[in-house]
């Protein structure tokens, strides 16, 4: 960083890259009101132009930095927190994505909620309360690692979940999906007001692919533990997913939350077409070091002049084997190398 200004804006990223960026995840955005069928629209295998897994390493390595010094003015401001929202069916790469996507953010400053079948206490409560309680906070990002979507997705694929919510008939019968996508658009909204922003990834696997994935689970050692007969046989109501993905997209992709379809058959592509999509809201908050006010300057001043009277009147060496001196107030430290 130039000299020492403590006020200095961190270094902005070029118009070009920003737009560069804007440009790839477009093909994956779902336009706000269109009608989608997923296995139409989106093809699981698409690999945007880049040929081999070996020139998207670097664009991954790209996408991991910017997320990692954007969060860190994400936390210093303060002042707006993301969730991102990761939706998949089984195999489709959940977990892998989360880990080498955030694999340079400083975990203080990210924080991971699963999301399982719900708990009696659970189900006792309104469908959004439990997603609510596991929010980020201003500064943070969050990973909803499935979501409040799931109660549009199982819950709609298998009814006996809808049961087993207790919910009064009325509210059940008529309309039920379409009046949750409604509370669903509301509530996002009224979080996007008050500063969090919200992106929302699905990790579209093929059903080819997905086959493949559980083959390897099951011949692999290392990799058994992955293995859940649930997931294959979920894997049977593959056509009723798929239609109920489609009809969330369509009424859920708003214009303060879209969602974007990431091809997932690819594991480096889906990697970094996430880390772009979730890069591109950050570089869109473009949050900033606070400044200081003249106050707090003058306090750091005067804490400085303490400090630096505090050295013993020897005036002993340092392990620079300069002798400690005082320096003039306002000035940073230039740490070595
Ligand atoms: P996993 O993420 O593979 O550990 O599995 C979590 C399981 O919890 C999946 O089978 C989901 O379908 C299920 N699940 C998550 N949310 C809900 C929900 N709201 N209602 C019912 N099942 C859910
Ligand atoms: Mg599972």
């Amino acid at each position: 960083m130039a000299d020492t200004d403590p006020s200095a804006k961190f270094e902005k990223i070029s118009d070009s890259a920003s737009r560069r960026i804007a440009r790839f995840i477009e093909p994956f955005r779902v336009s706000p009101g269109s009608k989608v069928n997923l296995a139409k629209d989106f093809d699981p295998a698409f690999e945007g132009g880049i040929k081999k897994k070996e020139d998207g390493v670097a664009l991954l390595n790209e996408g991991i930095e910017l997320l990692a010094t954007y969060q860190a003015r994400l936390a210093a401001q303060d002042t707006y927190g993301v969730l991102v929202v990761l939706q998949a069916l089984d195999a489709a790469g959940k977990d892998g994505t989360i880990r080498h996507v955030m694999s340079g953010v400083n975990p203080q400053g990210v924080r991971v909620e699963s999301f399982k079948v719900p708990s009696s206490r659970e189900l006792d409560q309104d469908f959004l309360r439990r997603y609510q309680e596991r929010l980020p906070s201003r500064g943070e990002i969050g990973i909803f690692n499935r979501s409040h979507y799931e109660e549009v997705l199982v819950v709609r694929v298998h009814p006996e979940n809808l049961v087993r919510q207790q919910l009064p008939a009325e509210t059940r019968e008529h309309h039920v999906w379409k009046r949750r996508y409604e509370a669903i658009n509301d509530w996002e909204r009224y979080l996007s007001e008050n500063g969090f922003r919200i992106v929302k990834l699905f990790l579209n696997l093929s059903k080819e692919e997905q086959r493949l994935r559980f083959l390897r689970r099951i011949d692999l050692p290392d990799h058994n533990w992955k293995f859940s007969s649930h997931d294959v046989e979920e894997r049977r109501f593959w056509d009723a997913y798929q239609e109920a993905f489609s009809e969330m997209f369509s009424h859920t992709s708003t214009a303060s939350a879209p969602w974007y379809v990431i091809p997932a058959d690819r594991k480096w592509f889906a990697r970094i077409a996430a880390a772009a999509v979730i890069a591109h809201t950050l570089i869109d908050i473009d949050p900033q070091y606070p400044t200081l006010s003249e106050d707090a300057l003058r306090d750091l001043g005067a804490a400085k002049v303490a400090l630096e009277s505090e050295v013993p009147s020897a005036a002993a060496p340092n392990a620079n084997g300069d002798a400690a001196r005082a320096t003039p107030p306002g000035k940073l430290i230039q740490k070595d190398g």
